[in-house]
């Protein structure tokens, strides 16, 4: 999730409502329209935590923490970064609009042919993964009708960027698959974007959950090449829906201690490796060894198991891999 998707959440979500709602009650007014009240965060009997409600900040004068709305969540809820973000998300309510619409594109999926015909040319070919991935397809022009149908409210769709300011489905012919906190939509019409996300940015690195176990994990730019890698049997894997990673996937990858193994595309121009090439350096500079896997040129892991490539060969490519 970007800087600016961060900054719209906390704007979504003043500290002051969400503090009350988890039952936190001002006792004393300060200057400056500031509140004093017991700490939420620590056993506090006299008011030690302030908060100013206009700049969205809280300090604790007894334990000494303070932050914004995500470092409050985080506090309270005893969680990481990325699952205080995800937690305030839900908060806002955006999450059940994306959860319904995410499970409306599934049942489209198999109701549409030229999807299906579309993922198995795409080395997507199993129902196991379709369903692990939970991949969807949206026709356009009934996701609207569906959701309003459910009572959620045009402004609402609007707001999470699944309704377009004109009334009309924003995803239209494309395949779609769920992240954390959002809807990657896959064109097949070679005249849009190929690439679409709704507003909130991209989040954290794909299936971080299920990867992060592993001491050696192989990063992937695109979901497809998640899926053949996935497919072949390498569930040490995770994608960063593209080769430029935000701030929380650098993070993710470097906690802890393990080998990543960058799998960009080898794609005519150079750019999935120099983009591979400046990643390890600075994973290297933050103690993690990277190396970098050299696909056949013109290749990416999807379109090499595609082509016919198979878990053996990729397992020697990933040997061969170079720091
Ligand atoms: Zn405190």
């Amino acid at each position: 999730m970007n800087r600016q998707a961060l900054d719209e959440l906390k704007q979504q979500i003043p500290l002051m409502d969400y503090l009350q709602a988890h039952d936190w009650h001002p006792a004393r007014p300060l200057s400056g329209g500031r509140w004093m009240g017991l700490c939420p965060l620590h056993e506090d009997h006299k008011p030690s935590f302030l908060v100013d409600p206009h700049k969205d900040l809280f300090y604790c004068y007894g334990c000494g923490r303070g932050g914004d709305v995500i470092r409050f969540a985080e506090l309270y809820h005893q969680v990481k970064f990325s699952q205080a973000v995800a937690l305030l998300h839900q908060w806002r309510g955006v999450e059940p609009l994306l959860y319904e619409a995410a499970r409306f594109y599934r049942v489209q999926l198999h109701r549409h042919s030229e999807a299906v015909a579309y993922l198995y040319q795409r080395g997507v070919r199993s129902p196991a993964l379709v369903e692990q991935m939970r991949i969807g397809y949206a026709p356009g022009g009934c996701l609207r009708g569906w959701l309003t149908q459910l009572g959620y409210p045009l402004p609402a769709l609007h707001q999470a960027g699944l309704v377009t300011g004109g009334g009309y489905d924003a995803y239209v012919n494309r395949i779609v698959f769920p992240l954390e906190s959002n809807l990657y939509g896959r064109s097949l019409s070679a005249t849009a974007p190929s690439h679409r996300f709704l507003p909130g940015g991209k989040g954290g690195l794909y299936s971080w959950a299920q990867a992060q176990s592993y001491p050696e994990v192989i990063l992937v730019e695109g979901l497809f090449d998640y899926a053949v890698l996935w497919e072949a049997g390498f569930h040490n894997v995770t994608c960063s829906l593209g080769t430029h990673l935000n701030a929380l996937q650098l993070e993710q990858l470097c906690e802890g201690s393990r080998t990543v193994y960058l799998a960009f595309d080898a794609d005519g121009n150079g750019s999935g490796q120099q983009a591979a090439q400046r990643l390890s350096r600075s994973l290297r500079k933050r103690g993690i060894t990277a190396r970098r896997v050299s696909l056949p040129a013109g290749h990416d892991p999807n379109s090499f198991f595609i082509a016919g490539g198979d878990a053996q060969e990729f397992q020697r490519l990933l040997q061969e891999a170079t720091l």
